[in-house]
This record gives structure tokens, sequence and C-alpha cells, in this order.
């Protein structure tokens, strides 16, 4: 103890106690109707919360930041600092006695991002995830790609869901971690810790490092599930998955002891029986997030417009479903098979979608009665919720009969027990709870017979101004004015005497108000024994409740997708196993939605062993980035089980898709954008197969001319010729040059987006021919832009001057491959000869970069 606190006053003392072991914490600590906040602590929430940060002495010259919140109001300020990531320690004073004058005060509860459960800190439509991450060193000399070994677990404490796998590489983990978006990260405190990368920007628990060694796990695991082997699921196979999993329970342990009820369970899962999708990607597809800052919200997304559900429990798994696309072509089609039935009959759709609306969260509900949290409103919402699910089962519109289990015993359960609405009498309806009534009875008793004693006592003593009343500090008396008060009878036991009357009472009338005043108390806590016990009953009923919440939410996602299908009129997409994309009439789903004025144009795609290179070519705002992603997100779709926007599409099962689209501002991560751009595209060449699909937008925009054109070359080379790298690719690019490719790469098709130019004005169709561009119509675009004429005719004579300036140089060349600016691609330069020497399967990146400098010079460009 340090000399400040010594001289500290207790109650300081006893803060700085409780801070010491909450120090990752931000400690609310009780003091009467406040949750106070001292210190640093203090100033944080002054500043995030916007509240007055004021002082308070706590010794002789000494005083402190403080800053507090009321305690009614607290669970809205504390949602907001969970939303940031901060970690909350609640201290209450436990009951009122003091000891040595101070009310004892004790941690009961550790708020953290990843572990709340009250519904107004968690968003209905998402799921709220926990995560563990252990990794370990496995061969300090093996390529970093194989160096490591890491366990991944997550759990959602508000539904039961709880899942554990083991990862090899840093890239798979923070694919896992962008498709899970956690809300909290527990690690070990030290040494093998594997970090995600800073722009997850996820809050980190740290937790001592013995918690996640495989003995000490394998133990919390078996004593959480109360089994004797973890065989059963799977995890002593996967090591690292059962020591994340195990860190994950211990962590539950100390945080929210309540929770760890829900997961009965634990599910092992590999990440290569999902089609693998990076952050980047899912941000470029703008699956769930839009990228446009000025589009809030998920309007602008897929998931905006694929997401019609009217359940919380589907609006999470469609959200869950969309970012974990299937490679399984036997569960694609059974998702589609149920969207297929939705979709042909419009009447049973119409009245689920209608059954479904307003369906109380059955999911979160019947969690809540497992962790004995659930209010009465709760157990009502959750028998609103059992009614639906019968009115759904009963009316044939869950397909197969019974298919929803049956709920009557809790729908009865809790209507025999709970008022719809609460009285002055509680919650708990007459007849439940004979004690409960018997309380009741003997109390409205008591009420009565004080009622009735003014009358009573008035003809007894013929004192007509007599009355009963009741204050706080004597509770009930009767009233007598002092002219009267010689007539008292001699029973009347004087209490108080005012100026102008005598108060007093009697020992029967003390008798009913203690009995009036107890039984308040009493049937609050009856009420809450019966409450606890329902909850119990209720989580004995939590399997077919779970199960019936599951089905609930597959059916609420098919009634969505097939409503969704209906009114955008998709197609349901059928599969090949030839490395085949074919598709009529495709649309981008979500473009076509947001465009009022102008209709969508569709457009075709084909992709097989013959042409899986697709170089796009057009001009700015043609339309290419658009027609790239329509062909990667209608593959996604399709593998989540959903129909999409065509005409008809063929398509093969796509185990990755890999995306680079143009130059996004990273500079807050320190990078150069340029350097992003390769860092991404080195990812892609690295991880590609054949049954990958990769699209690749304006790579090596980044850089000069010669270097971006090169490295855009090459990289379509690399894509093309590698046995094992030969992805389905679609690259869309401001070089024409490139179009030179499809005359010596077999598998390299040349497509462009059709413009017409008829009297100088310029229009774009949105339709992508065959053929190259022939031109880039840069100088037009500009002029739509709006920049002042002047610039737009003297930049069309500098590009006349150009254009002739590269005739005269070589002509030979531009035929070639599109100007003399390509003289390194001559048939014979030092440059060319030092090209042909190299072998880019070889090359690192930063290899790749120094050749690339070396050619420049070669060249003389
Ligand atoms: P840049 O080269 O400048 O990146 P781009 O050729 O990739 O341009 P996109 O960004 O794909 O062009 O498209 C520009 C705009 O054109 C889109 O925002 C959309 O509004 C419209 N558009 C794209 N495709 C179509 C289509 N098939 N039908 C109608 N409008 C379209």
């Amino acid at each position: 103890m340090s000399n400040a606190e010594r001289e500290a006053t207790p109650i300081r003392r006893q803060y700085l106690e409780l801070k010491r072991k909450y120090a990752d914490c931000i400690l609310f600590f009780r003091l009467g109707d406040f949750y106070e906040t001292f210190d640093a602590d203090a100033e944080l929430v002054a500043r995030e919360l916007d509240v007055v940060l004021t002082s308070r002495p706590v010794a002789r010259d000494t005083r402190i930041p403080m800053a507090g919140v009321p305690h009614h109001a607290a669970e809205n300020y504390i949602a907001r600092l969970i939303e940031r990531g901060y970690r909350v320690a609640i201290a209450e004073q436990i009951g009122s006695e003091t000891i040595n004058g101070l009310v004892p005060r004790e941690v009961r509860r550790v708020m953290t991002p990843g572990t709340v459960v009250e519904a107004g800190m968690l968003d209905a439509a998402k799921p709220s995830y926990l995560a563990a991450i252990v990794g370990e060193m496995l061969d300090r000399e093996a390529p970093a790609s194989e160096r490591i070994a890491i366990g991944l677990a997550y759990c959602d404490i508000t539904t039961g869901e709880f899942c554990a796998t083991q990862i090899e590489s840093e890239l798979d983990l923070q694919r896992e971690l962008a498709r899970i978006q956690p809300r909290e990260i527990v690690m070990p405190e030290t040494g093998d810790a594997r970090k995600p990368s800073p722009d997850h920007q996820m809050p980190m628990a740290p937790l001592p490092a013995y918690r996640f060694e495989l003995g000490h796990a394998r133990q919390t695991l078996l004593d959480q599930f109360k089994v004797g082997t973890l065989q059963g699921f799977g995890l002593e196979e996967k090591p690292m998955a059962l020591r994340a999993a195990g860190g994950i329970i211990a962590y539950l342990r100390e945080t929210q002891p309540a929770a760890l009820k829900q997961l009965s369970e634990v599910r092992t899962y590999s990440t290569s029986h999902f089609m693998g999708l990076d952050a980047v990607t899912r941000r470029n597809l703008e699956l769930t997030e839009s990228m446009r800052p000025a589009v809030k919200g998920k309007a602008a997304t897929l998931l905006g417009i694929l997401d019609r559900t009217h359940t919380p429990m589907g609006a999470r798994l469609l959200r869950t479903w969309l970012s974990q696309p299937l490679l399984d072509r036997a569960a694609i089609e059974e998702r589609l098979g149920r969207v297929d039935t939705l979709f042909g009959d419009a009447l049973t759709r119409a009245q689920l979608r209608e059954a479904l609306k307003n369906m109380p969260d059955l999911e979160r509900l019947a969690s809540r009665a497992v962790s004995g949290l659930a209010t009465p409103k709760d157990l009502l919402n959750l028998k609103l919720a059992c009614e639906k699910c019968a009115e759904i089962e009963d009316g044939g519109l869950a397909g197969s009969p019974a298919s929803i289990p049956k709920l009557q015993s809790s729908i009865s359960l809790i209507d025999a027990a709970i008022k719809a609405e609460p009285d002055d009498d509680g919650f708990i309806k007459p007849g439940y709870s004979a004690e409960l009534d018997g309380v009741h009875l003997a109390a409205r008793d008591a009420k009565t017979w004080v009622a009735n004693l003014e009358r009573v006592e008035r003809e007894r003593t013929g004192i007509s101004t007599l009355k009963v009343g009741y204050n706080k500090v004597f509770g009930y008396y009767i009233e007598i004015s002092q002219a009267k008060s010689n007539l008292a009878p001699a029973d009347y036991i004087r209490k108080q005497t005012l100026t102008n009357a005598e108060r007093y009472i009697t020992p029967q009338l003390k008798e009913y108000e203690t009995l009036i005043l107890n039984s308040d108390e009493r049937c609050i806590e009856i009420e809450k024994r019966l409450l606890i016990e329902l909850n119990q009953m209720v989580a004995a009923q939590a399997k077919d409740l779970f199960e019936a919440a599951h089905t609930i939410a597959r059916l609420d996602v098919a009634a969505s997708l097939a409503e969704v299908a209906a009114r955008n009129n998709y197609c349901r997409p059928r599969f090949n196993d030839d490395h085949r994309i074919e598709v009529r009439d495709g649309r981008h789903p979500v473009i076509e939605q947001l465009l009022s004025e102008i209709p969508f144009t569709p457009n075709d795609t084909s992709i097989d062993r013959n042409a899986r290179v697709l170089v796009i070519t057009g001009p700015n705002m043609s339309g290419k980035s658009s027609y790239m992603r329509q062909v990667a997100l209608i593959v996604l779709m399709a593998q989540i089980g959903s129909y999409v926007p065509a005409q008809s599409a063929n398509l093969c099962l796509v185990d990755r898709i890999f995306t680079r689209i143009g130059a996004q501002d990273e500079l807050t991560a320190g990078q150069s954008t340029f350097m992003v751009e390769m860092v991404e595209t080195a990812n892609i060449l690295h991880h590609c197969t054949p049954r990958s699909l990769v699209i690749l937008d304006e790579i090596g925009r980044g850089t000069s001319t010669y270097d971006g054109l090169a490295i855009a070359w090459s990289v379509i080379e690399y894509l093309h010729n590698h046995p094992e790298r030969c992805a389905m690719t679609l690259f869309a690019t401001h070089y024409h040059e490139l179009i030179a490719l499809a005359g010596t790469l077999p598998h390299v098709r040349n497509l462009n987006v059709a413009v017409s130019d008829e009297g100088g004005q310029v229009v774009f169709l949105h339709k992508v021919i065959e053929g190259g561009a022939d031109r880039s119509y840069g100088i037009h675009v500009a002029q739509l832009a709006g920049l002042p004429p002047a610039i737009v005719h003297r930049a069309q004579d500098v590009l006349k001057e150009l254009e002739s300036g590269a005739d005269n140089q070589d002509p030979g060349d531009k035929r070639q491959v599109g100007g003399a600016q390509m003289a390194i691609f001559a048939e014979s330069s030092p440059a060319l000869d030092k090209l042909k020497t190299i072998d880019p399967n070889s090359l690192t990146p930063l290899e790749a970069l120094t050749v690339l400098y070396e050619l420049k010079k070669l060249s003389g460009v």
C-alpha cells in the first residue's frame, strides 16, 4: 500500500482494492443511486459518454477526478462503452449493513463486448461472437506459411452456438476473423499469441496462458460438458481447437458464469469446407457493408437486397450463410430445393411470411431462460413465439409435417403462470400458486379491515370527525381532534400529539399494518422464486425450443430468398463439374435495384477451360467493375443456396473468390497504395487454384505506365500458364496493349464494354461484347465530368500529337502490342533478353519488383 493509499479515506481504499483486481476494466463503483468512476476511468468516461467530470476529496488536500451515471440509466451508458470495445466491471453494494462504517462492495459482473446478453446491447440481426485464439510456432525453419498452428474457437452465448477449428496459416486466420467478426477476442496473456492485424480493431481480452494449455483446457471442457472424453466432439484430433475452446470457457467462467449453461456442446469444423473469402473481398463485394460511406447501413449491400426475413433468427442465419458460402453441392441443392418450393408456391410463401411477421426472438429468449435471466415479459414473448410456431406447423406452412417440435407444454406453462399485463398484485396469475394467493388474500382482508376502520370506530366512539390515516414514520393511526380526545376509548394508545389533534394506534391496527406491509415484500419474494422455477421449467424444454427456432430461421431465410427471387426475377442456378461459368443475361443484384432512371443492361458471361482469362477493356464508367463483381456475386449467391439475377446460370463450384479492386486508401495502415495493391496481388497469386474465381481490376495502375503494364502483362501470363494457379480470371484494364495477349495465349479472351460514339456524343451502352476496346475515351469522360472546355480541347490536340508521334516512331509495334511505348516487347532488346531469363513462378514479390526496375533501366524508358 502506498503512502497516499494509507492516508486515503476507507472508501477510497475499498475502491483502490477493487480497481487493482479489475485493472483492465472501467470500474463502475456503486455509490447510492449512482455508479461512479474515478481517476483515469473518470476522465475516459467523461470523454466517451459526455458526462460531467467533477472531483472528490479523498484525503487532506487531495481531490481526484470523478464521473458518474445514475444507476437506473446505467445500461444505456454501459452499452455505449461496450460498443466501443471497453470492458466494464460493476461493483455493487452488498446489503445495507455497514462493516466498520463502510458498505461492503463486490464486483458482481464484468461486462465485455463478447459476453453481454442484455437485449439493449445486442443487434437482433447479428450474431454476437466471442472468439478465442491460441497459436503455436511449429518449426522456425519452415516457410512462413507452414510455420504455425492456430486454434480458433467462437461462441455466441445468446444462442448457444459454439464452434472450434484448427488453422494452418495466419492468412486463413484473418479470413476466418473477417467472416466471424467477433466482438471480442480472448488470447493468452503472453508468449505464443497470434495477434490479428490491426485493421480488425477488435477488442482483445488477455487470459493467463496456462488456461490455454492442453491439459488444462481439456479438463475445463470435460467439466463443462460433463463428459469423460472429448472424442465425440472431434476435438481430440484438433488439439489447437481444443485449447482455444477451453480458453473461451475459462474466460466465461470469470466474466459471465450464467452463460456457461448455454454451451452444452462444441462443433468442430474445417475452413476448407467453405468458400474462402478474405476481408478485402468481402469488402469489395459489399456483402454486408457498403464501401461508400455515404450509403450507411446495409441498403446498398448484397445482404440488404437478400434480407427480407421477418424474424431475428432468420436475419442472423442469412447473414451467417452469406458470410460462409458452401462447397458441398448436395447441401447447396438442399437449400435451393427449399427456396424452389416456396418460389413456386406464392400463396404458401405469402402465408408463411405473414405468420413469421413479428415473431419474437425464440432463440435468444430460450437462451435467456436457460441462463435463468428471462423476465416475465421475456416469457410472454417466448409464449407468443411458440404460438406462432404452432400456427405455422398446424397451417402446413413448414413444409414436411412435424418439422417443428410441439411446444404446447411451454405455452401452457407460461399461460397458466403469467398475466398478460402485470398489475398492483404483480405478474403471477391468481390460481397458479396457492401460497401467493394466500398472501394476497390475507393482505386484501387486512386492507379491507383498515378501510372499514374509520366507519367502525366512528360508530363505536360516536366521534364523527375521527379519521384513519397513514404516514411513513408512524404507519397507520387513528386521529381525534383535541376537543374530542377525552372521548378516546381505553384501548387506544397515544402515539403523537399535534396542535389540534391526538393520534392513536391499537394493537389490532398494528397487527394488520404489519400484515399489509409484509405481504408486499413476501409477494415479491415468492414471485422471484416462482420466476426462477419458471425459467428452469422452460429451460427443461430448451432442446425443442432451439430446434423450433432453428427450423423457423431456415424457413424464414428460404421464404426471404424465394420472395427476393420472385420479385427480382432471378433463376435457379445449375451446377457443373467442369470449371465452367455460363451466365445468360446476368445482372448485378445491388446496382440493378439502385438504378432508378435507366434500366440495368444484362450481360452474358462464359468462362471455361478454353477461355478462362477474360481481359476486359472499355472506358471509365462503362461498367467493367460492375460486370466483374456481378459475376462474383452470382457465383457467391448460388453457393449460399440462393437464386441468382440472370436468365440462366450454369456454374461450377468455386473454392475461393479473390478480388483486387480499385485503389483503396490504406494510408492509415502506413502503406502506400501501390504497395497495398502489390501485397494483395501477391496474396492472390500465391493462393488461388484452378477452381478459384479471381477478379482483378486495374492491376498496375498505382505506378508508372511501363511498370504497371509490365506487371499486368506478367500477372496475366502467370495466371494463364501456371499449372496450379490457373484460376478463372476476370481482368479489367486500361492498358489496351494487353489486348494483344489473346493472340499469343490460347485461353485468354478479350471483352469490351460497348460505347456508341455517334456524332461525337459518347453514350455508354453497358453491353459487354467480344473483342478489345478500340480506344479509351478518357477525354470524353473528363468532358462529362465537367472539365473546362479549353482543357478538353487542348487535351484532344495533345492526344492527336502523341498518337501521331507514336505512329512515326514504330508503326509495326502499334499493330502488334498497341503503341510505341511497348518497345520493351520488341523482338530483340536487352530488356526482352532479360525477360526471357525470368521464371515468374519462382519470384517473390520483392524479386519481381527488383527485376522490374532492372527491366525499366535496360529498356531506357
Ligand atoms: P472505372 O474504369 O472508372 O472504374 P468502370 O468501367 O469499372 O469504371 P463501373 O464502375 O463498373 O465502371 O460502372 C459505372 C457506373 O455505370 C455504375 O455505377 C452503374 O451506375 C453504371 N452501370 C454499370 N453497369 C451497368 C449496366 N450493366 N447497366 C446499367 N448501368 C450500369
